[in-house]
């Protein structure tokens, strides 16, 4: 059985995960991505949240 992690970038601390549609569904869960760390990743079914730093999000101009 193939397992996929999903990874999800958000902007905010507190996220919530329901695990989606399908057999990776669960009831769903509010997580709060700690200070001094950006990434969370769901007990439930795994998938990871990633925080978007826009300080540190430099673009190409
Ligand atoms: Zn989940």
């Amino acid at each position: 059985m193939e397992k996929v992690v999903k990874i999800e970038h958000v902007d905010n601390r507190h996220v919530s995960c329901d695990g989606g549609s399908g057999a990776l569904g669960h009831p769903k869960v509010y997580l709060e991505i700690k200070k001094d760390k950006n990434i969370i990743d769901c007990p439930y079914c795994g998938k990871k949240f990633v925080i978007q730093d826009h300080k540190s999000n430099k673009q190409k101009k």
